[in-house]
């Protein structure tokens, strides 16, 4: 079977067949059970006390926010209990000993794997609702409808629906080496997968071979999808791949990449190792932390787990 990398394993009935019931879902907000995730400008509060957890809350404290428009997410449902997101604003608000705001990015490694799904899934819808505020078809403001998983115009009556931006993420895998990049963004030495967005009229694999060839000048032949894990960055879905690299000579575009280098199977094990490290050395080659993709595919390759 394969991993569940973090974002992924969201365990919530996210009830899409009843979820434009508005009555229905204003009948939840009832629920003495149901609980609200505030997010305050898309941070989370985690709680820490035996294991750090989502600071889930009764509707009770939220009702006004909820009452006066403030964007409201129907996430799910799981134990016949409704979980729903809430748009708290951009204010911060006192952390105390037990609790504390946290960037999404920084919390998902430290709560549990259900819990960071359904962290993603808040935090990208809550993000496109505040990027989405006017229909892109006539420039009317619109309105949130069906819990929170469309816009709809009272103009021109056109839907909107959330998007996800689907990336591929790959290794380029030539005998025993393989190709990875560092972007002009990190300085030091963290290098990962090569990446980049998919286009209109593009498969995946077409994908993969073409930012391959763009960002390094390296050809591409077989390809092999290996899992994907939702990015909520803003919401991004990110699809790994190993690659067959058919040639080694590479020309880097500087526009994408400061470097780009074959590693040999032994250079990315000690990679895999320093990026654990709370205390990386500087200077020695790095990758993303374990929660990124990027991190899993060149370490499940390097140690001899999936193979193009
Ligand atoms: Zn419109």
């Amino acid at each position: 079977m394969e991993e569940i990398y973090c974002f992924a394993g969201n365990p919530l009935d996210r009830v899409s067949q009843r979820r434009q019931d508005a009555a229905w879902v204003a009948s939840l907000l009832e629920n003495p059970a149901t609980r609200v995730l505030p997010l305050h400008g898309l941070k989370p509060v985690v709680r820490h006390w035996s294991a750090a957890s989502l600071d889930w809350q009764g509707v009770g404290p939220w009702r006004q926010l909820i009452d006066s428009g403030n964007t409201l997410i129907l996430l799910g449902i799981r134990g016949g209990h409704a979980f729903f997101a809430l748009d708290a604003g951009s204010t911060e608000i006192a952390s105390d000993n037990g609790s504390v705001l946290m960037d999404a990015r920084a919390a998902a490694p430290m709560i549990d794997g259900g819990e960071a799904a359904i962290l993603a899934e808040a935090r990208s819808l809550i993000d496109w609702h505040d990027r989405h505020r006017f229909c892109a078809r006539c420039g009317a403001p619109s309105v949130v409808a069906s819990g929170g998983w469309v816009r709809h115009c009272p103009e021109c009556k056109a839907h909107h629906f959330p998007r996800v931006d689907p990336v591929v993420i790959m290794l380029a895998v030539r005998g025993e080496r393989c190709l990875l990049g560092r972007g002009h963004r990190r300085p030091g030495a963290r290098f990962s997968c090569l990446a980049g967005f998919m286009e209109p009229g593009e498969t995946p694999e077409e994908a993969v071979r073409r930012e391959v060839l763009e960002e390094s000048g390296i050809q591409v032949g077989r390809v092999r999808y290996l899992a994907s894990q939702p990015w909520p960055f803003p919401s991004s879905l990110m699809m790994g791949f190993l690659g067959e690299a058919l040639t080694e000579e590479i020309t880097i575009d500087p526009e994408e990449l400061a470097e780009v280098r074959w590693f040999d199977r032994d250079e990315v094990r000690a990679m895999v190792e320093r990026s654990r490290s709370d205390d990386p050395v500087p200077g020695l080659a790095t990758l993303p932390p374990p929660l990124a993709i990027g991190h899993q595919i060149a370490r499940r390759w390097a140690f001899g787990i999936d193979s193009v």
